[in-house]
């Protein structure tokens, strides 16, 4: 039998999930973990390393590392590792990749077919790059479905028989988005959905990270450039204060020197909640506009909202927490883990893809996110001005959906009309995201007006399809976007997956001990000269351990290593895909 997978492609963790014997079940990775963090490292002679091991490196050598990639999705940018250089699907193929070979190693049959989740807020070149990723990663990528449907899926699916209004609120890494909808008797009804594809916990970091630079009398831009091992290092500081203000009142910051080594003499910084409530004030007014909107265009009043959904490792911040509290007047609810229920939803997705019995009872729609249109020309007596959009699929129409509009020839004798796409909310087509162009072309001579019929179609993927069809020659034109994914021609694929090709994983057993080693010399930059000689000893005897195929000499140093960092006050965890809490 096949099997079909459910993957939160996350901007800080992924995770991938099985629909099994009637239930959605995480996958663990190779050191056992559900999180595998979005983190790549890759070395000159082409060894990849994805995942918590990577995360590590990112402190000690993050020139050699990508994180964060997520964020350039859609976007024609591209990221410099070592020699190498990226495009954001590549990056994210990397990943997908570690996690097909997870899911094969747990499922023990090949994996080809996947459901892949996305930000409800994600727009067409992001959804195309994120579909491209997993076809770069050799996936079939069967639906791309929106983040808070799979975590309300994955509600849904254990609480059948409710009939309630759910808000989910889902604030990751790098996206947020608020998604407003019906449960009754096991169907699940998508009403409204808002959000910000540029907003998340790592934001919240780098408020952290520029205030303490401040203390120091240093700016995050000049210190980026100047002193990026410092940055990197300070950030992982930074990143474990702000977790700690989930139960204390107060961090403290070590504050490395230009290396990014931590000595005794390092100052520390202390922050208090009070002072972190303040840096994160800008933020949470930013989160308010999406969530107040989602509630307006549901037209159910807040107060009327049975559940608040928390998803998102960014929703565990008391600050968040606290705001979503008064918006809603009631305490929300975070009864599955905040980091897995998008992946378990992508798992029951796949499940009702697959018809498989145990959700024969279920039903789902959801919505497009955002209005689509059209560019049109306005006449104001003799003055024809162009650049006003018209929607021809307002935002949050239950999907798929396919809607007609007719436009007409501006001009007599106007032979083509170029049809401009375009997404948002503005009248104006300038402040909206341009989609793409369709020529029609052929239009047969004659005075003004005349009609051509704009078709749009938005698939259940969020895939739109525009057609373009005149009636006077029957003929019609076509535009996919996905034309306008970067690396769209089937060449430069190909391309692509040769580079990837070239690229080598670890092995299962070698991921461990590299997470391991990277881990070992990160602790490097944290202990004192003295301390730092023996431990740099004992990690040259576990590379060269590695490498010897004597499993016993191998074993003993392993546990001389993993001794020694005990020693020092650095518990090795191997299970640890996700940030220290220290
Ligand atoms: P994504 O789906 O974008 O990968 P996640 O849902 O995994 O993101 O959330 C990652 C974000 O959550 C990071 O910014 C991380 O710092 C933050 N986070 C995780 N745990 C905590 C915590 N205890 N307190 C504050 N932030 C947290
Ligand atoms: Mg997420």
């Amino acid at each position: 039998m096949t099997h079909m997978i459910g993957i939160d492609l996350g901007t800080s963790n992924s995770l991938c999930a099985v629909f099994e014997d009637g239930q959605p079940r995480l996958i663990p990775n190779a050191l056992n973990s559900f999180l595998t963090p979005s983190v790549i490292s890759v070395s000159e002679d082409n060894r990849v390393l994805v995942g918590a091991a990577a995360k590590e490196m990112r402190v000690t050598q993050p020139e050699r590392c990508a994180w964060v990639f997520k964020r350039l999705m859609g976007t024609e940018q591209s990221v410099k590792i070592g020699t190498h250089t990226f495009t954001a699907p590549e990056m994210s193929s990397l990943v997908l990749q570690s996690l097909k070979q997870d899911a094969e190693a747990y499922l023990g049959t090949p994996v080809e077919d996947a459901i892949i989740t996305v930000p409800a807020y994600f727009n067409d070149h992001q959804r195309n790059a994120t579909k491209l990723a997993g076809e770069l990663a050799g996936l079939n990528v069967r639906r791309i479905i929106n983040e808070p449907t799979a975590a309300a899926l994955t509600y849904g699916f254990h609480d059948r028989g409710a009939d309630k209004r759910l808000i989910v609120i889902d604030l990751g890494g790098g996206t947020f988005d608020v998604t407003a909808m019906e449960v009754f008797e096991g169907t699940l009804e998508i009403i409204s959905t808002a959000g910000e594809s540029m907003l998340g916990g790592e934001d919240f970091t780098d408020r952290i990270l520029a205030w303490t630079l401040s203390t120091q009398k240093m700016q995050l831009e000049v210190a980026e450039m100047k002193a990026p091992l410092l940055v990197a290092r300070l950030k992982q500081e930074c990143e474990a204060a702000k977790h700690a203000f989930a139960t204390a009142s107060e961090a403290r910051i070590r504050f490395p020197d230009v290396q990014g080594e931590i000595t005794e003499q390092s100052p520390v910084i202390t922050i208090s909640q009070e002072q972190f409530q303040k840096l994160s004030e800008p933020l949470i007014k930013r989160l308010s506009r999406p969530i107040a909107r989602a509630v307006r265009d549901s037209r159910i009043p807040p107060q009327e909202f049975t559940d608040v959904i928390l998803v998102g490792g960014a929703t565990r911040m008391e600050v968040v927490r606290s705001f979503v509290r008064s918006f809603f007047d009631t305490e929300p609810l975070c009864s599955y883990n905040p980091d897995e229920v998008v992946a378990l939803g992508a798992a029951v997705q796949a499940a009702l893809i697959q018809d498989d019995q145990a959700v024969d009872d279920m039903v789902m729609t959801d919505i497009c996110p955002f209005t689509l249109g059209t560019e049109v020309i306005k006449e104001f007596g003799q003055r024809k001005v162009d650049g006003y959009f018209l929607p021809v699929i307002h935002r949050n129409t239950t999907i798929p959906v396919s809607r007609e509009e007719v436009v007409f020839t501006v001009s007599p004798n106007q032979r083509q009309v170029a049809v401009g796409v375009y997404q948002g909310e503005s009248r104006k087509v300038e402040d909206n995201l341009f989609l793409g162009k369709l020529e029609v072309k052929g239009i047969p001579p004659g005075p003004a007006g005349k009609p051509v019929h704009l078709r749009f179609t938005y698939d259940l993927n969020g895939i739109l399809e525009v057609e373009a069809y005149v009636p006077e020659t029957g003929k019609k034109s076509t535009l996919i976007l996905t034309q306008h994914a970067r690396l769209s021609s089937s060449k430069e694929i190909k391309s692509a997956v040769k580079k990837l090709q070239a690229l080598k994983f670890y092995p299962r057993d070698d991921v461990r001990n590299q997470h391991l080693l990277s881990f070992a010399e990160r602790v490097i930059g944290e202990v004192s000269p003295y301390q730092r000689e023996d431990l740099e000893s004992m990690i040259d005897q576990f590379e060269h351990a590695m490498s010897s195929g004597d499993r016993e000499y191998f074993d003993s140093v392993r546990q001389n290593l993993l001794t020694s960092l005990a020693a020092l006050g650095f518990h090795y965890d191997e299970e640890e895909g996700r940030e220290r809490e220290s």
